[in-house]
């Protein structure tokens, strides 16, 4: 039986201490350890490493301290707009959704729109319109209220900023969400899910349901789900320059990783981090910034769940 894994995260960026106390430690650790143990039972019971990953951000999305799903951040006319995808290394099959509203697990619909239709990347009203048709049910804006993220809203409301979540700032607070895993059968998927920016306007979308910039799987190398500068990791085709590394320059999973997140994502002036898993299921998670929340599990019976370095 091939070693199964599952690594997770729930953002990287800046995080002052003194803002985070012990309790409010406490609860984002349960939430990740929750999310990781959810996937790998999946894994443990011989399930899929799509339904893993999926199952993992489900959770992370229920939860309101991350910035998807729940508590994803307000945009600039005071709505949520949510990006999510997902990839299937096995086949290389993949879905993505980006500028929806009231769907309280964003990367369902981008399974929906792996295995339901025709297409890859779904955007906007043609997204919702595709939830309809699926029966999808909507959430009422409340149900994405979060006291927290309302303030950080209300600060540059009504200015020509945004803030990505792990922008350096006092209050700064971690956000994007992503899980990969290897199955029992060596195949490995990864997902991604996240509110964007806070006060994003013009439909502003990031990394994260681009596949090959947030996002990317391929039992060939490796399965990949990035957290941070949205912009930058567009630019740097960040997950997929993993592969490529691991693919054309045989690099182990570790190095490809670092090599992308500690040298060429810094050098065109992002920040952020990764987690990565490869077809043995080892796991990489580099990040440049002070923390990311993370959390990852094998079946050898290695365990992590941490948010500095
Ligand atoms: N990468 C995400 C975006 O740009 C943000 C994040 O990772 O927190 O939308």
């Amino acid at each position: 039986m091939n070693t199964f894994s599952i690594a997770i995260h729930g953002g990287a960026g800046t995080l002052v201490k003194g803002m985070m106390t012990s309790e409010l430690e406490a609860k984002y650790r349960a939430d990740l350890k929750n999310a990781l143990d959810q996937g790998y039972t999946i894994l443990e019971n011989g399930g899929t490493a799509v339904d893993a990953v999926e199952k993992a951000v489900q959770v992370l999305e229920d939860s309101p301290l991350f910035n998807a799903g729940k508590g994803s951040v307000f945009t600039a006319t005071g709505s949520h707009e949510m990006d999510a995808s997902i990839m299937d290394g096995k086949t290389l099959n993949a879905g993505g959704v980006s500028l929806i509203t009231g769907i309280k697990n964003p990367v369902s619909l981008s399974r929906d729109v792996m295995e339901k239709s025709e297409h890859v990347f779904l955007a906007g009203e043609g997204a919702m319109q595709f939830a309809k048709e699926l029966d999808y049910k909507l959430e009422e804006p409340s149900y994405f209220y979060d006291e927290f993220r309302h303030k950080q809203w209300l600060e540059i409301k009504d200015t020509d900023s945004f803030q990505l979540d792990h922008a350096t700032k006092k209050d700064s607070k971690f956000g994007t969400v992503g899980a990969v895993a290897c199955d029992q059968n060596g195949n490995i998927a990864a997902a991604t899910s996240t509110g964007g920016m806070t006060n994003k306007k013009w439909g502003r979308v990031g990394d994260s349901p681009m596949i090959g910039a947030g996002n990317y799987a391929n039992n060939k190398t490796c399965a990949i789900s990035c957290t941070g500068s949205g912009e930058f990791f567009i630019r740097g085709v960040v997950a997929y320059d993993v592969a490529c590394l691991m693919e054309h320059k045989n690099m182990s999973v570790q190095e490809a990783s670092n090599e992308v997140i500690n040298k060429r994502i810094l050098e065109i002036g992002g920040d952020g981090g990764l987690i990565a898993v490869d077809t043995k299921g080892d796991i990489a998670m580099p990040f440049n910034t002070e923390g990311m929340y993370r959390a990852s599990k094998t079946s050898e019976g290695k365990e992590l769940i941490a948010i500095y370095k």
